[in-house]
């Protein structure tokens, strides 16, 4: 390996780059700066690889994106060997891949574990990053790539009494690697977002008794999850690089065949039908069904109605059904894939609590208080989410040139160049940040794109001889207003949900990722490349 140090900022650090995160983001960014030659250490919090697909460790956890198309396409060779087994697989087997791509990749060495990052320090005179872990461990580094996730700071609500309380409590994204039994007890989940949709069914099949408290009912769309059939992989395997660039040629990235431009250009029974079918095939891809939900408030009524009169259908209890049918624009809120999920209130041991007008007062130590009712339980389960796309940076005391917070700097939202840089930051880095289509795609090819953007712009840095990387104020600005702007053009950005920070108590309420699609975004990145990174500024 020869040592590119020598072309680097900070030529007396201890790493040409340190990464922070070792989830799929952080894997491949290892992988690609080690490739270039350079000298890299991972600092990972967690215990293993895979990140999400470490931490949901949650019974039902699983992926809703298809995986043939939802894992990496950067080797052939990889693509090509492993196997798949299911088409949404489980978190197991997620992180079995995370594994297999460690192992065959070589990653494991740069990787340093249970290292959760506690601060990190640009020094103007050493023109280092200066990293620590929560042990007061510290190394520096010339660049500094926040690998941290998107969805990967836990969001648990302070209820008044929670530490009073006299039984379990879990976090779906912090559950138990030795994982818990609740046979014969009462437990009560709070949150119906995605963890909450996936794991609910599973804990009905062991609880004694399930009481779930929703905040916000959420269209979910079954999965029909399924083994994969040997021949259709094959087939997609024998075309996979040119699967892989229709998919990044769709709005969201992902391999959703295409529908109609508007839901109310057709008849009824057209859109029915429509509907109908993509209900059958399950799974995220009736989000393609028409082109305009986001756009129309009559588009969007026809598929939140067609799908509130299938709950309707599935859910005896007409009371209960009302409760789960949303009252939010469809796609609004991230859309959730499900199995058994509106079934699963059809449980003698099922509870459905409503807590979107009397909120849950305090936890005691028997239970969870609403009003003037008790519900005694000996575990809760807290379905409660993220704080989505900053708190994983803002929950890091970073530091820039004189000493800028970024925590100070993004009090009232994220403010990024492309969702890759921050100007006051120099030579650091993040993959899928706020204002990057991030979550609102495939985040594997997103954080692939990302990964291969700035590994590019290092090259081509070495390349010219210069060492230091920073986005121009103005040009970050411009890219912040135009983020707002196209946010302000679609209904996805009114309704409470974590895309705007709604969720987290207190967080300013801006809608942090890139709304104007996959394939624009890419060819503005690629656009600025081209142009010898244009809004970036170089010593
Ligand atoms: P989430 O979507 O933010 O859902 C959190 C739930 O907790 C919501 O129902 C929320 O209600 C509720 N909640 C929060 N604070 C509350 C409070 N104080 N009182 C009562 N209820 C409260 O979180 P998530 O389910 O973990 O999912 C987050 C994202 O992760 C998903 O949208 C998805 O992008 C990703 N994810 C993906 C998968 C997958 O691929 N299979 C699985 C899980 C998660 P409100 O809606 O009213 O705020």
């Amino acid at each position: 390996m020869t040592n590119a140090n020598d072309n680097l900022a900070g030529a007396d650090a201890d790493f040409d780059a340190v990464v922070v995160g070792a989830g799929f983001a952080g894997m491949y960014m290892l992988y690609r700066l080690r490739e270039q030659g350079l000298r890299v250490r991972v600092l990972e919090a967690g215990g293993s690889v895979g990140g999400t697909w470490y931490w949901n460790r949650y019974p039902g956890a699983r992926v809703d994106t298809e995986t043939m198309f939802y894992s990496y396409q950067f080797s052939n060779e990889l693509q090509q060997e492993w196997e798949w087994t299911q088409r949404y697989p489980s978190q197991e087997e997620l992180h079995a891949y995370a594994k297999h791509v460690t192992d065959r990749f070589e990653l494991w060495p740069d990787i340093q574990f249970d290292s959760p990052v506690a601060k990190a320090i640009w020094s103007e005179e050493q023109q280092y990053w200066s990293v620590e872990t929560a042990d007061g461990a510290q190394i520096t580094a010339s660049y500094c790539v926040m690998a941290t996730g998107c969805l990967s700071a836990v969001n648990t609500p302070k209820f008044k009494g929670l530490e009073n309380f006299s039984g379990a409590v879990h976090h779906t994204a912090r559950w138990p690697e030795v994982g818990v039994d609740f046979t014969g007890q009462h437990v009560a989940v709070i949150g119906t977002g995605s963890s909450g949709v996936q794991s609910i069914p599973v804990f009905a099949e062991q609880a004694a008794q399930l009481t779930v408290f929703q905040r916000t009912g959420n269209y979910v769309i079954p999965a029909h999850n399924r083994g994969l059939d040997p021949a259709e992989v094959a087939e997609i395997k024998a075309d996979y690089p040119a699967l892989r660039a229709k998919a990044s040629a769709s709005f969201s990235g992902n391999y959703f065949p295409v529908g109609g431009p508007s839901a109310v250009a057709v008849s009824e029974e057209e859109r029915n039908r429509e509907y109908e079918s993509r209900w059958e095939v399950g799974g995220l891809a009736f989000m393609a069904a028409y082109a305009d939900f986001m756009t129309s408030e009559e588009a969007n009524e026809t598929a939140s109605e067609f799908i509130r009169n299938k709950i309707r259908g599935i859910v005896k209890d007409p009371a209960t059904a009302e409760l789960l049918a949303p009252k939010q624009l469809f796609m609004c809120k991230r859309l959730c894939v499900g199995t058994d999920y509106y079934e699963t209130y059809n449980r003698d041991n099922v509870s459905l609590v409503d807590v979107s007008e009397a909120a849950i007062d305090e936890i005691l130590p028997e239970g969870v208080r609403v009003g003037e009712t008790v519900y005694e339980v000996d575990a809760i389960v807290f379905a409660t989410g993220f704080d989505a796309m900053t708190g994983a940076l803002k929950r890091i005391d970073i530091r820039g040139v004189e000493n800028a917070s970024l925590r100070d700097l993004w009090e009232d939202g994220p403010r990024a160049y492309l969702g890759l840089a921050i100007s006051k930051f120099p030579n650091m880095f993040m993959i899928t940040g706020p204002g990057s289509p991030s979550v609102l795609t495939n985040m594997i090819p997103s954080i692939e794109q990302h990964v291969d953007w700035i590994t590019d712009c290092l090259a081509d840095m070495r390349a010219r001889g210069v060492s230091r990387i920073e986005p121009e104020a103005d040009a970050q600005e411009e890219w912040v207003a135009h983020v707002n702007e196209i946010a302000d053009l679609s209904m996805r950005s009114t309704c409470s949900s974590w895309y705007l920070g709604s969720n987290v108590e207190g967080k300013t309420r801006v809608f942090m990722p890139y709304i104007g699609g996959f394939p624009a975004y890419v060819r503005k990145c690629d656009e600025i490349a081209s142009a010898g990174y244009t809004g970036f500024s170089f010593r």
